[in-house]
């Protein structure tokens, strides 16, 4: 289109002004040359009925060069000359005539048919008046004759270039296209695994950015494969552990059996240390099956608003007796009342397991103080214990699934590893945000910050990694 059409405008615009340029060009012509004779024939008195041989020339000329007709009418608007000496005598009344006498523009030309028609006033300088009109009427066959053949011309130009135009059309799209093809013919040459082979296109800047992106996406790609592939690992491992423990008890109650009488407390002892594996095992779950709900989008989140000091009284009422066991002081501060939109399950999750991880990680009679602040945008909820705190080398790492500082201890008072895992998962959920500060042996402090209007992001990315 942007090839063909201008060579249409051209022919349809130019062209055709051209013509009527060249018809105008052709009456100019005309006009001076009539002029020359008009000023003539006052000065010799032809008007006033004075043949001279001279003027009578300069007629015949003016009518031969153009192959036209040369007329001449006086104030009467009668004939009194015609080069073809057909009309002379003879009245014309036209409107190009009159116009002369009447002192309108009447220096013009008019076509008539394949005729141009000029009309050129004749002027007595020494009265200003017009003494007569001049008309000569021209043929113009020979301008169309012109304009015919610059028309085939500029067709056959037409042709040629609307050709042309379109060859290199087809093969500008080639080129515009080649990048995209290499693209194509590179995503189908990675055979291998598709995680680990980069590809790469240095050929057009197009094509490097896209293999940029696809490495890039690659990258990501190969880091959540591995972090998957851990994950799955580590549940394996956590899962096989509990397992492991119950068969060799029941393996070991099996052979005492076989070669006897097993005695009651042995029995009794046994079966109490695989029910505890069994709690373990059934904790792992289900602490695996929060993970994996919190893994998901926002979608799976369920807002309301809610009154977060009810929320943590509760959460204190029902943890109360475990801290209770070992005299730990289990305090809430809460410094003005706070309403949030917040999923009241995954916070009370959240939240349950800093306050429980307080009384886990303590010493026996020590506290755990939990407050509850907000501001115009957020709240901040804090749990400070007076516990065994965490190393600073372990810091960045608590809240790394299945990460614990102190593997044995950690499962002796029932840890899985998760617990700040789902606690993290929640709390970004929600848009929020939690840290910690700790020194070891002095305690520990877990700061959470939520918003207190819950905003739906547009593209929600994973909130784990
Ligand atoms: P767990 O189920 O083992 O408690 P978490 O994910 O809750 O797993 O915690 C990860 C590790 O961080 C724990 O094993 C523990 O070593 C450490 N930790 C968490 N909270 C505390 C705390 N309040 N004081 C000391 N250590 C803590």
């Amino acid at each position: 289109m942007v090839g063909i059409l201008p060579i249409n405008l051209y022919k349809y615009g130019i062209l055709n002004n051209y013509e009527k340029q060249a018809i105008a060009r052709r009456a100019q012509q005309i006009r001076s040359q009539c002029q020359v004779i008009t000023e003539q024939l006052v000065e010799s008195d032809y008007m006033a009925g004075e043949r001279p041989e001279l003027i009578e020339t300069l007629i015949s000329q003016l009518g031969s060069i153009y192959s036209g007709r040369v007329v001449i009418v006086n104030e009467n608007l009668k004939v009194i000359k015609d080069s073809y000496g057909l009309d002379e005598g003879k009245v014309i009344i036209a409107t190009e005539v009159i116009r002369c006498f009447t002192g309108g523009q009447g220096e013009g030309y008019s076509l008539a048919g394949d005729f141009l028609e000029v009309t050129v006033p004749v002027i007595d300088n020494a009265t200003k008046n017009t003494a007569g009109v001049m008309i000569i009427s021209v043929p113009t066959g020979d301008i169309h004759d012109s304009m015919a053949a610059l028309n085939r011309t500029v067709f056959m130009l037409q042709i040629i270039l609307t050709l042309l135009t379109i060859v290199a059309a087809f093969f500008a799209a080639r080129m515009i296209v080649r990048p995209f093809r290499k693209v194509t013919a590179s995503f189908e040459g990675v055979q291998g695994t598709i995680l680990e082979e980069e590809i790469a296109m240095p050929e057009y800047t197009e094509t490097e950015q896209l293999a940029a992106a696809y490495n890039r996406m690659l990258h990501r790609l190969r880091v959540q494969e591995d972090s998957r592939q851990e994950f799955v690992s580590n549940v394996s491992h956590e899962l096989k552990t509990p397992l492991t423990s119950m068969k060799v008890l029941a393996d070991s109650l099996i052979e005492q059996a076989k070669a006897g009488e097993v005695p009651n407390e042995l029995y009794q002892e046994f079966m109490t240390d695989i029910a505890q594996e069994i709690d373990r095992e059934n904790s792992i779950i289900t602490d695996l099956l929060s993970l994996v709900k919190m893994d998901r989008r926002s979608a799976d989140i369920h807002v309301e608003e809610t009154n977060i000091n009810h929320l943590i009284e509760l959460i204190l009422k029902r943890l109360h007796p475990i801290a209770a066991k070992r005299g730990i002081e289990l305090v809430l501060e809460s410094f003005k009342p706070v309403l949030a939109e917040v999923d009241q399950t995954k916070l009370t999750l959240a939240l349950s397991n800093l306050i429980e991880n307080g009384i886990k990680y303590n010493k026996d009679n020590g506290w755990v103080h939990v407050s509850l602040n907000v501001d115009n945008t957020f709240f901040y909820v804090k749990v400070e214990d007076s516990g065994m705190g965490i190393p600073e080398a372990a810091q960045d790492h608590i809240f790394e699934r299945f990460y614990r500082v102190d593997k044995s201890h950690s499962r002796e008072i029932g840890g899985t590893g998760l617990g700040l895992a789902i606690t993290r998962s929640a709390v970004l959920m929600h848009h929020g945000a939690i840290r910690v500060y700790s020194r070891e042996g002095e305690g520990s402090t877990f700061t959470v910050r939520i918003p207190l209007k819950y905003v739906p992001r547009q593209q929600e990315a994973e909130v784990t990694e």
